[in-house]
């Protein structure tokens, strides 16, 4: 996945450091090098590894590091900070304007993925509330406009395209009819979807600025496909320049990009992150944190996003109940199992794994990771007796070899599985009662 190897190197360079009492400053210059390295093997933009592992070594070097008594999660602390810090800091939401409709313009490459991106909007939107209208301002590629039909018909959302057969088509005129007809027909909200062209040109930054110019949108968002590498931050300044955009969402972090794009766009543009794109389905889109995606990056694990898909994926009071739960400490394997059960269905368990704290270590084990897993964690859940699944301690060696026996599977599988959802346990009571989780592996501040 994106930020795979990145993630690895990164959480490589920590563990030399656990062993480490003090630091002392070659330590740190030490760290500080393969922080460097493992940013620009993952395409991070000079300027801003530059920066990032001046800022990290500076802080690292500083009194406050070295009077703490875990340097090296201290350490880690920084990186995650300042990682937030070139990722945007806060999370910027969507902006609406305050008389309907909100205009809200994509540009970007061809291929980058906006057509996709309006019909995610499209179906995000109207979840939120609001009454989107997709516009087929891209009349380049042949088959835009139909695309977009395509996709806001599986959005449930309605799509203003011109008339076909009506010659070449001006964008411009196309969306500001469209806006007139969102007015007419009570359309909240207007998607505008605009040509892109294989490489950045002057033709297509002009119509782009122009229909910017006609619709004056409240957003204006750059998609950028995070596989694009280094060519992210030529691109990004060219859109600036000649279109300029509120905002950037990602596109494509679902693939393997070493995530370069991801971590340079926003601190070299200055525009934040609003959106990140993980998949071809309608569904794969999640507005974007950028301190969620630092500890993704660090692996500190995506608690608050694993705790949101699971309330996605329950109905509402089955998500209080387990939020509960969990912050009584009373999260039971019967919970946990109820949760596989139930995620089965939503094919998105691959993808919550990957977000649990350590599961970088898991990573080659979760590519090979099939449904099979649930069966088998099913197998070892269903063979303890209720009082055990509700309460793993009185899990002893001769009960484990008991369960491992009526499941078919080995003691050990059974020590894992027992072992994964205690730690999950663990991190999920801390950050439901607000607390920053411990960093896996590094023992307590
Ligand atoms: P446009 O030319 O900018 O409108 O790009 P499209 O929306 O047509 O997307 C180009 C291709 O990328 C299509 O095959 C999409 O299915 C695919 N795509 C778009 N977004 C994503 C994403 O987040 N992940 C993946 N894997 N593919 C995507």
């Amino acid at each position: 996945a994106t930020f795979g190897t990145l993630s690895d190197r990164l959480s490589e360079t920590f563990k030399n450091l656990r062993t480490k009492g003090k630091l002392s400053a070659a330590d740190v210059d030490g760290t500080v090098r393969e922080i460097r390295r493992a940013l620009l093997d993952a395409d991070v933009a000079l300027d801003v590894v530059k920066s990032f592992t001046a800022t990290v070594r500076e802080r690292a070097l500083s009194d406050e590091v070295n009077r703490a008594l875990n340097p090296a999660q201290q350490v880690v602390q920084i990186v995650n900070e300042e990682l937030v810090g070139i990722l945007g800091g806060q999370q910027r939401r969507l902006q609406f304007a305050k008389n309907p409709p909100t205009v809200i313009m994509l540009a970007g490459l061809q291929g980058a993925g906006k057509t996709t991106l309006a019909g995610k909007l499209g179906k995000w939107l109207k979840k939120e509330g609001h009454t989107p209208l997709l516009v087929a301002a891209d009349l380049q590629r042949p088959n835009a406009v139909n695309q977009l039909q395509v996709v806001g018909s599986q959005a449930g959302v309605d799509v203003f395209a011109p008339e076909p057969g009506n010659g070449v088509g001006d964008p411009v005129k196309v969306a500001k009819e469209a806006l007139k007809h969102a007015e007419r027909t009570q359309h909240d909200t207007v998607v505008i979807d605009t040509a892109g062209r294989l490489g950045v040109d002057a033709e297509l930054m002009k119509q782009a600025a122009n229909i910017r110019k006609a619709t004056s949108p409240d957003e204006v968002l750059f998609v950028i496909d995070a596989m694009i590498g280094q060519d992210a931050v030529a691109t990004a300044k060219a859109f600036q320049e000649g279109v300029d955009f509120t905002g950037v969402v990602l596109s494509k972090l679902d693939g393997d990009a070493r995530g370069g794009a991801a971590l340079s766009v926003a601190s070299i543009t200055g525009r934040p992150i609003i959106f990140a794109s993980t998949g071809e389905g309608l569904d794969d889109f999640e507005p974007f944190h950028p301190d969620r995606m630092a500890s993704r990056i660090l692996d500190l694990g995506d608690i608050l996003t694993l705790i949101e898909q699971a309330q996605q994926a329950f109905d509402e009071e089955e998500a209080a109940k387990v939020a509960e739960k969990i912050a009584k400490e009373q999260f039971t394997l019967e919970d946990f199992l109820a949760q596989m059960q139930q995620l089965k269905g939503a094919g998105s368990i691959k993808k919550m794994l990957g977000m649990l704290p350590g599961a970088g270590g898991l990573r080659q084990q979760l590519d090979g990771f099939d449904e099979r897993e649930i069966t088998r964690t099913e197998a070892i859940i269903q063979s303890m007796t209720p009082a055990e699944r509700q309460n793993t301690k009185l899990l002893n060696g001769s009960r484990r070899l008991r369960i491992a026996k009526g499941s078919g599977m080995t003691v050990t599988d059974v020590n894992q599985l027992v072992q994964r959802f205690e730690q999950a346990a663990k991190m999920m009571k801390t950050v439901a009662r607000g607390g920053t989780p411990q960093i896996p592996g590094m023992g307590p501040v």
